[in-house]
C-alpha cells in the first residue's frame, strides 16, 4: 500500500516559513493535483515530501514515515521527484539519465528490462539514447526526467509543473503518458501544475494551495466547478 498521509505540514527556508499546517492524504493508485497562485508554496510542498526542505509534521507512504528523513532515504522508500526545470544532466546522455534513476537498485538485468518499460511509455527516447540530455527538444527532456523518476520503480511520484514551456500538444500528450503510467503501475501521483485543465483531467483529487495553506479541497469534479477556481484557474465565467 502507499497511500499517502500528510498531517500539519510546516516548512520554509532558514526563519521564512512557507507551508503553515498542510494537511491532505492522497489513496494508493490516486492521483493528486496541486493547484495554486505563484508563490503559494507549490514547489516547497513538493521539496518538504521529498525531504529537501526541513519540516515539521508528519508525512507517511503505505504508513511508513518519511518525515524528518533525508532525501536519499525518502527516494530508498519509493519517492521520485521530477522537479521544475526537469533536473536532468544535460551532458550525460540520455541512457545514462535514464540509468541514473535506478542509483538505489541493482541487477543490471532488472534495470535493462526497466529501460524497455520506459521505451514504451515513450518511443522516443529509444531513438535518442546516445544523444545528449541538454540536446533533447523541451519536451523530449521532460519525458526523460519522468523517465528517469520512473527507474526507481516509484511508489510515489511527485510532478512539479510538467507542463512548463512545452507547447499545447506536447503537454497533453505528456499528461496522457502520466495518466498511463499511474494506472499501469498503480503509481500514487502528486502533480503541481499551472495548466488546472490537464491536472484536473488526469486527477481524482485537487486541492487550492495559497500563501501555504489549503483553501480548497474536493474531487477534480467539484474543484472544476468551483466559481472561484474557474475564475482563477480555468480562464472562464
Ligand atoms: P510558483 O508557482 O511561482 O513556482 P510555488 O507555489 O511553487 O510558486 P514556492 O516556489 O514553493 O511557490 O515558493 C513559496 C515561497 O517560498 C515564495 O515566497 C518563495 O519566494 C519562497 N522560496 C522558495 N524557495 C526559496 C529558497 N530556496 N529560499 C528562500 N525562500 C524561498
Amino acid at each position: 500500500m502507499s497511500e499517502l498521509v500528510v498531517d500539519d505540514l510546516v516548512a520554509g527556508y532558514g526563519d521564512a516559513r512557507v507551508l503553515h499546517g498542510v494537511r491532505f492524504t492522497v489513496k494508493q493508485g490516486e492521483v493528486c493535483a496541486i493547484l495554486g497562485p505563484n508563490g503559494a508554496g507549490k514547489t516547497t510542498l513538493l521539496r518538504a515530501l521529498s525531504g529537501m526542505v526541513r519540516t515539521r509534521g508528519t508525512v507517511t507512504l503505505g504508513g511508513t514515515e518519511l518525515s524528518g528523513r533525508s532525501p536519499d532515504t525518502i527516494a530508498r522508500l519509493g519517492v521520485a521527484h521530477v522537479p521544475e526545470g526537469r533536473g536532468t544532466f544535460m551532458p550525460l546522455t540520455v541512457e545514462d539519465n535514464l540509468r541514473l534513476g535506478a542509483f538505489v537498485r541493482r541487477g543490471r538485468a532488472e534495470v535493462d528490462s526497466d529501460l524497455d518499460r520506459i521505451y514504451t511509455y515513450f518511443p522516443v527516447l529509444k531513438t535518442r539514447l546516445k544523444q545528449a540530455a541538454g540536446s533533447l527538444s523541451g519536451g523530449e527532456q521532460q519525458m526523460l526526467a519522468i523517465g528517469r523518476a520512473l527507474m526507481l520503480r516509484p511508489r510515489l511520484l511527485l510532478l512539479d509543473e510538467p507542463s512548463l514551456g512545452l507547447a499545447p500538444l506536447v503537454t497533453r500528450e505528456l499528461f496522457r503518458i502520466v495518466q498511463a503510467i499511474n494506472a499501469e503501475e498503480q503509481t500514487t501521483v502528486v502533480v503541481v501544475e499551472q495548466n488546472a485543465h490537464l491536472a484536473l483531467g488526469i486527477a481524482q483529487q485537487a486541492h487550492v494551495l495559497e500563501t501555504g495553506r489549503i483553501v480548497l479541497s474536493g474531487t477534480a469534479e467539484e474543484i472544476r466547478a468551483d466559481e472561484q477556481v474557474a475564475q482563477s484557474y480555468l480562464g472562464y465565467r
